[in-house]
């Protein structure tokens, strides 16, 4: 493609055609590449030293997938059969650095854009990371402790032989929180005799850090402070919605709270609570327990407190507030959505999960000039703050919350002025093309200097 003479809508239709042909049915995959693209070619065009396809051409090929068959036995004792993935996509700027998802809907395209977006983002943070991702279509909603375990264990049989502190470093994701980190860490070192710092997100007792389970959350509200700040404004006082009830949300509406702000919704994929007088920091312990410890739904939440609705079948963006943090999945908000987001006062998003607004819902955020907080730089404190605790464990020392969390607020700042530096339009912030070509152009300067590999 003569990305010179041809315009941008040329070079980007050719560009994707071809990509469909080589990904046949790989929707998130595509939308993913697709959005980066977007933002990128006409960067690549307006300067001498990118215009130059092979790059982009090459980072939508991961290095290597690897894909294994997990067989494991249930509480019953049958022999139980889940297919198990890493995707090692780019390792120009660091090792592979990306988490595990264990959710019944995972599949390669899944893993794929999940890896392709994790190199920008990690790119992103200013450390030397990579981008992986890997994960299973095991389902770990009803399971035992003891089914969960035992499946780790087969997983990483399969896995160790591929990752390494200076090869690729996995940590969680969707189905893998700390539990489970700490599950696959301890059948690393029966497999391998080394307690080598392999992981990331473990727990405390086995090399994990502080600040680690919150990093994505409490990130996502820095990013939010920080995109506030730019138009001289707080989150003190501000009224938020948040999806989801993981991690990601819980520790997203502590920080919230702790910045002044309302949260009104939390939700699962079986629907969302809306609570008018706001989650109190009381009620937010109590959903700790519920989610980390009984493993519950959030459906309860509306059983124990007065006054709080339940929607079935919903997600909360019917909700009027000022602020949205989509923390669940991918792809949870739509154009309508969206639509629905704005016109009920939404002038702020900072998305917590990965890629969860479709193109379509972006375009409508920065039609009506609502602050977009992308992914792929909203939610980098969670792998932040995994770079951190792979420091911590080099060093063989540990840092104090203080410390951790201070870091962590400088690398969303450090971020936040990335994108500003390449979205910046005048009076207007486009932080989505910051993040992309911020990220980007990273990678791609690696990619030069090493050469063709
Ligand atoms: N799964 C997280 C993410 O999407 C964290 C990855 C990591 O810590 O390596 O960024």
């Amino acid at each position: 493609m003569d990305i010179e003479r041809m315009s941008t809508e040329e070079v980007l239709e050719g560009f994707m055609a071809g990509f469909a042909r080589r990904n046949p049915g790989e929707d998130d995959f595509y939308q993913a590449v697709h959005e980066l693209a977007t933002d990128v070619l006409p960067f690549m065009k307006a300067n001498s030293r990118y215009r130059r396809m092979d790059l982009l051409e090459r980072l939508t090929e991961p290095d290597r997938i690897i894909t294994f068959r997990v067989n494991w036995v249930d509480d019953d004792h049958n022999v139980r059969t889940n297919r198990g993935y890493r995707v090692q996509h780019c390792n120009c700027i660091g090792p592979y650095k990306g988490g595990i998802r264990f959710h019944k809907d995972v599949t390669l395209d899944t893993l794929k854009f999940l890896a392709f977006e994790q190199t920008f983002k990690n790119s992103l943070t200013g450390l030397p990371m990579g981008g992986a991702k890997g994960g299973s279509d095991f389902n770990p909603k009803g399971k035992s402790d003891l089914e969960v375990m035992n499946f780790c264990q087969a997983f990483m049989t399969h896995l160790y032989r591929y990752i390494g502190p200076h090869t690729d470093i996995p940590a969680g994701d969707i189905g893998v929180g700390s539990r489970e980190v700490s599950y696959l860490f301890g059948q690393f070192k029966r497999l391998t005799n080394e307690l080598t710092p392999v992981l990331t997100g473990k727990d405390l007792a086995v090399g994990g850090s502080l600040i680690r389970p919150e990093a994505t959350g409490y990130g996502a509200v820095y990013m939010a402070e920080n995109m506030l700040d730019v138009k001289g404004e707080r989150l003190d006082g501000k009224t938020a919605i948040v999806s989801g009830s993981g991690n990601v949300a819980i520790y997203a509406a502590e920080k919230l709270l702790q910045k002044g702000a309302k949260v009104l919704t939390l939700s699962d994929s079986s629907g969302y609570i809306l609570d008018k007088q706001g989650i109190t920091p009381e009620k937010l312990e109590w959903i700790k327990a519920l989610k980390f410890e009984r493993r519950g739904r959030i459906e309860e939440y509306a059983d124990e407190f007065s006054g709080v609705e339940y929607h079935a079948d919903k997600r909360p963006w019917e909700v009027s507030a000022e602020l949205a943090f989509p923390c669940a999945t991918q792809n949870e908000i739509d154009e309508s959505d969206a639509r629905d987001l704005v016109s009920n006062g939404c002038r702020l998003v900072a998305e917590g999960a990965n890629m969860p607004t479709r193109e379509a819902g972006v375009k409508v955020f920065h039609e009506a000039g609502v602050m977009f907080g992308p992914a792929k730089a909203a939610n980098a404190g969670g792998v932040a703050v995994s770079g951190l605790e792979m420091s911590q464990n080099s060093m063989r020392l540990s840092w104090s919350r203080e410390e951790v969390d201070s870091r962590l607020q400088t690398i969303m700042k450090d971020i936040h002025a990335r994108m500003l530096q390449y979205g910046r339009d005048g009076d207007t912030i486009n932080y989505q093309r910051g993040a992309n070509i911020a990220g980007y152009v990273k990678v791609a300067d690696a990619m030069i200097a090493l050469g063709v590999i």
